[in-house]
């Protein structure tokens, strides 16, 4: 449902439509944590800042730690002073923020919460409009729903006029039966509408240009299919380790951690089909059918592989010594935990037929990237003698999600010189030419999202399901059968494991470099 009636303006000889949300509290559940104050905060202070918010909002900070809403908004001022944000309106924002703590478990903490809220909708005219934020660790997402049902706190009626939004964060489940039993809690106290799974990868600008890229121009669609493309790679490299949620990686993996859905994600945005209109139900039917035509993962076979997973050993990044997954704290001292994994998907439909999608994703790897090389097929005839069409390079689109945000074309172009002399350009373009370096936050534009009631970027119910089904037999897999699909290991500040060149290798392709 969304809410008020968008606004459009013609910006950088574009336009762009904004909707402004109405007004309402958010209740953020593990409030004294990492992602409150490094993103969510800072996301909505820039909303207050760009005047999306005006001044009829208010947030409930809400966590174990005992904090008074004094020393609540400390913390917030510092988070926000340390992100380098201007101080001017920092003063007002902090008069809307609050803090309740409190025991997940104990009935006491939503009668409070529910009298606070009620009192802050009065006093900041928000008409019973609440996002409830989970950000703690899963296992809470039941039992703080429950609490809150059992004050009434889900109800939308038509008496209070007013929506109530649930933000769950990743990861939604560990595994298909524990994500359909999360649904099914869940389902209990909320409708569908209500639930926002959130995927921070989609509130990328580069990310959702994926759409735009290949639905507003021309030139793109007729291209975009396996007449054209010989094939795809998706790589999200990080050059950082698991750090200081090493406890929790290691029980998950790259696997659960950035493939079940962020990598799926984008996989599924560029091979998605046309949907007819950009309205939430429309692209998220799209994005579950080609989720639903990926090839299942067949057991590995060591001579023709499908899946590689890896993990890292000490290496050199930037020059500095980085130590060995194992050696980080936190991590089991014999972990099989993968901190890298390569995959080639096929996806079963007229348009992808045999068209494969080499997934790559791992941390401590040479440099931190995300990109999608759209690989175009050879020309079918070289004219130029005695150059074979094999030594023309394929052209290759680049979409860079991070750093560089941007798209990028390699083109064949005759140099200067020889009657027969080319080489290889490149046609691009960055938004940091166009914006100026300001590229919002993905959390920026799903908060807003929330707010306005827009679930197009939020994972649906299917999605999440389909997505698991695709991974958990790997899961199973590896832990029944190891020996079959066994643990590459790689230095850190390198490309991955020599094994996942395989992937590739036996087709006669390569990875692109990171
Ligand atoms: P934290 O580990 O910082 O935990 C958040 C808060 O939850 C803590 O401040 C703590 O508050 C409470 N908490 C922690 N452990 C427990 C526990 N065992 N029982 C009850 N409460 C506990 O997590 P993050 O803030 O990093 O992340 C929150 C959620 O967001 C997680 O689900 C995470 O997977 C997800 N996420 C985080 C990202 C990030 O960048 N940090 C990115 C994407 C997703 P207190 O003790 O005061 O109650």
């Amino acid at each position: 449902m969304v809410g008020s009636k968008p606004i459009v303006t013609f910006e950088n000889n574009g336009f762009c439509m904004t909707e402004r949300p109405d007004p309402c509290g958010l209740v953020i559940f593990g409030a004294s944590g990492d992602l409150t104050s490094r993103k969510l905060i800072p996301a909505i202070y820039q909303l207050f800042n760009k005047k999306f918010m005006g001044s009829h909002f208010y947030i409930i900070g809400c966590a174990r730690t005992e904090l008074s809403t004094d020393e609540f908004r400390k913390k917030i001022e510092s988070a926000l002073m340390e992100l380098n944000y201007e101080p001017v309106h920092i003063h007002e924002f902090l008069t809307h923020c609050f803090y309740t703590a409190g025991d997940y478990h104990s009935p006491d903490l939503y009668k409070r919460l529910k009298k606070e809220i009620k009192e802050l909708n009065q006093t900041f005219q928000c008409r019973q409009n609440v996002l409830f934020y989970m950000a703690t660790p899963p296992y809470l997402y039941v039992p703080i729903t429950e609490g809150l049902t059992k004050e009434k706190l889900p109800r939308e009626t038509i008496e209070n006029r007013g929506f109530r939004r649930f933000v769950y964060e990743k990861p939604y489940g560990r595994d298909l039966e524990s994500a359909i039993q999360l649904d099914r809690d869940l389902n209990t106290f909320l409708s569908e509408h209500q639930i926002y799974r959130i995927d921070h990868y989609l509130g990328k600008e580069t990310v959702q240009n994926i759409l735009m890229f290949r639905f507003a121009n021309s030139i793109v669609e007729p291209v975009w299919n396996h007449h054209y493309i010989d094939h795809v790679q998706i790589t999200v490299a990080e050059s950082l380790g698991v750090g200081h949620r090493a406890g929790y990686y290691d029980q998950s993996g790259q696997l659960r951690d950035m493939f079940q859905n962020h990598m799926l994600q984008l996989l599924s945005l560029i091979a998605i089909e046309q949907p007819s209109t950009f309205a939430a139900d429309q692209v998220r039917d799209e994005k579950v059918k080609v989720l639903r035509a990926i090839e299942p993962f067949v057991p590995c076979n060591s001579q023709y592989p499908c899946i590689i997973r890896g993990q890292y050993q000490a290496g050199k990044i930037n020059g500095e010594m980085v130590s060995a997954y194992l050696d980080e704290k936190g991590t089991e001292s014999a972990s099989q935990t993968e901190s890298y994994l390569a995959a080639r998907v096929y996806i079963n439909n007229w348009r992808w037929k045999e068209v494969p999608f080499y997934l790559r994703t791992g941390k401590r790897l040479k440099s931190k990237v995300t990109q999608i090389a759209i690989v175009f097929k050879s020309v079918p005839h070289s004219m130029f003698y005695p150059l074979k069409e094999s030594d023309l390079a394929n052209n290759i689109l680049l979409l860079n999600v991070q750093p560089d945000e941007g798209i990028s074309l390699k083109m064949q172009a005759k140099m200067p010189g020889t009657k027969i002399c080319m080489t290889s350009v490149k046609m691009e373009f960055n938004y940091r030419d166009i914006l100026g370096g300001k590229v919002p936050e993905p959390y920026e534009r799903l908060l807003l999202d929330c707010m306005i009631g827009d679930q197009t970027l939020f994972w649906r119910y299917d999605g999440v399901e389909l997505a698991w089904q695709l991974v958990t037999p790997v899961i199973d897999w590896w832990k029944t059968n190891p020996e079959e699909c066994p643990l590459f290991y790689y230095p850190a500040g390198s490309q991955g494991p020599i094994e996942a060149e395989n992937l590739l290798k036996l087709e006669g392709r390569q990875w692109l470099p990171i």
